[in-house]
């Protein structure tokens, strides 16, 4: 992509109303633009990082065996009014009348309609396990919308949803997207720390938030150093034995500061020198719910003896467009995001330091063409502009790599490649600068 041909609007002065680093780092770099509180317009460069890890969310979701649907925004007051939600919701749900006078509302989750869907079409427990997600918009009319993206009114949320035949079932199901979780975070080049979360009436140890590190972040923890180095993500999840020593082994490693049962818990499964403290910002929710929709909405299977069975259920939740501010959070410095390779909207930035010269853009043109044909996504900036506006602008919008052709360099075809994470430049041959960033460049 040409600079001259992308909408990217930075900015250079920071916004007075943003309080925290990703939001404001978001709007200079022209990712986002409110449109009312809470709700924003995804620009360009915002909409491909917000499409990339929604990408990294559904392959791990598929890998994880589950189908993607897609529910609507719009939901019927009716279907809540038979989970006896409609009511207990309250004031965070946006509540809308139709032209016939039905009552609406935009949906702040989707539990009812999955149920009520599920129960039109699967009768036998031979269907079943099943596992439905989609990654959709919603709305919560939260009270106070702050941080940008990171609690909105409207947001991008991926919303599973599994249905099994028993409570030894479900647990299974949800013990194996809560690896699916930790694989898929990964790859965003995070760490994520689950932690375990209020079940209410329900009971029970299966419920868990996910936690990135954020120094910025609502919530301290304690965790093991060690984990970062187990393998546990080539556990075999189909074999019930082996997930569940996982999930043991995962649950033991993370404690909540306030929660002294958990610190105890904690300290004896955990030596001194290996116990660290963080603070992390929720990006996941996972949640076993057992029949609590199943049974009102009448989402029953046949058993193998003929009797029904109320269908079990967990929900699984993953902010899609917080985490673009909760990687922004846990990866940056003073001059602007440094992207993990995974998510970053261009794997390469292209700097002519003098357009019109023409030595920078003839060597420029020539790295701009190899860099797509090979598929990797690169940002040419061919605009006629001073060369340190440009820089600037690359280390706020913090592509991985960013390759710079000068007027000496481009006589004796060399580049200059630089690495947005280490800060490390090195001058090099054309051919060495590709093979360099291309090393470890996703293809698309
Ligand atoms: P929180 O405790 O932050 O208010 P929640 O517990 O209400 O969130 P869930 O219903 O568990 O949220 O939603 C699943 C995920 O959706 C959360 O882990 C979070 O990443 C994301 N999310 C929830 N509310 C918002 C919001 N207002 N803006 C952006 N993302 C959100
Ligand atoms: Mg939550």
């Amino acid at each position: 992509m040409r600079r001259t041909a992308f909408y990217l609007p930075t900015m250079k002065d920071t916004p007075a109303e943003a309080q925290i680093v990703s939001h404001r780092v978001m709007l200079r770099a022209g990712m986002v633009r409110q449109c009312s509180a809470g709700i924003y317009a995804w620009l360009p460069l915002g909409l491909k990082v917000l499409n990339n890890i929604a990408r990294i969310v559904r392959e791990e979701q598929d890998a994880a065996g589950c189908n993607e649907v897609l529910m609507p925004t719009i939901q019927s007051a009716d279907l809540w009014r038979q989970s006896g939600r409609y009511d207990a919701y309250g004031p965070e749900m946006l509540r809308i009348t139709d032209r016939h006078e039905r009552d609406m509302l935009f949906g702040p989750t989707n539990e009812e309609m999955v149920t009520e869907l599920f129960s039109r079409d699967v009768k036998s427990y031979k269907q079943l396990p099943l596992n439905l997600y989609h990654i959709q918009w919603k709305f919560r009319d939260e009270i106070r919308p702050r941080f940008g993206v990171m609690r909105g009114r409207e947001f991008l949320m991926k919303d599973g949803y599994s249905f099994d035949v028993s409570k030894v079932a479900a647990a299974e199901a949800y013990k194996r997207v809560f690896i699916s979780y930790l694989k898929t975070f990964k790859r965003m080049g995070l760490v994520a720390f689950p932690m375990k979360a209020d079940t209410g009436p329900i009971g029970g140890d299966l419920s868990h938030e996910f936690l990135i590190e954020a120094k910025t972040g609502e919530s301290e923890i304690f965790y093991d150093s060690a984990l970062n180095d187990l393998d546990i993500f080539n556990t075999d999840t189909s074999d019930a034995a082996a997930l569940d020593q996982a999930f043991q082994t995962l649950t033991a490693a993370y404690a909540r500061t306030d929660e002294t049962h958990e610190q105890g818990e904690f300290e004896a499964a955990v030596p001194e020198l290996r116990r660290r403290t963080a603070r992390g910002i929720e990006v996941g929710h996972i949640f076993y719910f057992g029949t609590k929709y199943s049974e009102p909405l009448g989402a029953k299977v046949t058993g193998p003896d003929g009797a029904e069975i109320d269908v079990h259920m967990g929900s699984y939740g993953i902010g899609v467009s917080r985490l673009v501010g909760g990687i922004i959070e846990a990866s940056h410095d003073e001059q602007g995001v440094i992207w993990p390779a995974e998510i970053a909207p261009f794997h390469v930035g292209l700097v002519n330091i003098k357009v019109g010269h023409e030595g920078c853009d003839a060597g420029c043109q020539q790295l701009y063409d190899a860099l797509r044909s090979k598929g990797v996504e690169v940002l040419y900036d061919d605009r006629e502009e001073r060369a340190g506006a440009k820089f600037a602008d690359m280390e706020l919008i913090g592509l991985p790599w960013v390759m710079t052709v000068g007027p000496r360099g481009a006589e004796s075809g060399m580049v200059e490649v630089k690495n947005r994470k280490s800060g490390e430049k090195v001058e090099v041959a054309f051919d060495k600068g590709l093979e360099l960033v291309m090393a470890n460049a996703p293809r698309r």
